[in-house]
């Protein structure tokens, strides 16, 4: 799988861009960074876009996507995710109030957006990939996927608090190539982080060791960059052998 860091911040600012991530040109893992990152030839390549929550900073490109492909594409893109978060983004985001409903224009039969609800855990294949997803903790309904081939696999954690099941499917995965998890403050803000269902590096140290899989990069994402130079020395504490903090625009072979 290729793996291009569209966006792997936690809000949007000049050269931060919020998490997204395309995976072999064709899917979007979340929504956040797509319409400024991408050409409409580029953006128009894209069938299927993933979505682990419902929050602005990881759909919010939807909104620009769907608009952008009216009239580039011949075939429906699908929105996939757990039906919960489907539900949201039809209720609060393309609600025909604050932006169109992109299912039924130009016209229901052939729209620009198609959802396809998943339930919420269990497995399914997306462009020949095999994607298998747990709930993480975070105030809204929010999971983290593995994404698996015959011979790799990656995992995203999505935004999450100190969790569990997400863990067990990476540390139970031989194929797995590399763990994208989020932080997103610095440790003196553990109670905010909390609260607000993110990660500090101190509680990403006790989720690795959950994951317990020190042969697997770590790449770290959804920073708010108001803390980045606190992030930065933080994480590079951390005992983990190999932790890449992510500044987006890179892209990996896994
Ligand atoms: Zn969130
Ligand atoms: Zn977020």
């Amino acid at each position: 799988m290729q793996l291009k860091v569209l966006g792997s911040s936690g809000s949007r600012a000049p050269g931060f861009h919020a998490s997204c991530l395309l995976i072999d040109d064709h899917l979007l893992l979340d929504a956040g960074t797509v319409s400024i990152a991408l050409s409409l030839e580029d953006q128009a390549l894209i069938n299927d876009v993933l979505l682990t929550h419902a929050h602005l900073d990881h759909m919010v490109d939807l909104a620009f996507l769907a608009d952008n492909m009216l009239g580039m594409r011949d075939q429906p893109i699908r929105v996939w995710g757990p039906k919960p978060v489907l539900d949201m983004v039809q209720e609060h985001l393309l609600n025909n109030q604050v932006w169109p409903d992109f299912t039924r224009i130009p016209n229901p039969e052939n729209p620009v957006l198609q959802y396809c609800p998943l339930p919420e855990e269990g497995s399914v294949q997306i462009a020949g990939i095999t994607v298998r997803w747990e709930q993480t903790n975070h105030p809204v309904f929010t999971v983290g996927y593995l994404f698996e081939t015959e011979d790799d696999a990656f995992l995203y954690s999505g935004d999450t608090s100190d969790t569990e099941a997400i863990w067990k499917l990476g540390r139970e995965c031989d194929k797995l190539r590399g763990a994208f998890i989020e932080t997103s403050f610095p440790n003196r803000l553990g109670d905010l982080a909390t609260k607000s269902g993110h990660m500090t590096p101190a509680m990403l140290e006790n989720q690795l060791a959950k994951l317990d899989r020190d042969d697997v990069p770590v790449y770290i994402f959804h920073m708010k960059q108001q803390y980045l130079d606190e992030l930065h020395k933080e994480l590079a504490q951390l005992p983990h052998p190999s932790l890449t903090v992510l500044q987006g625009g890179e892209v990996y072979e896994i």
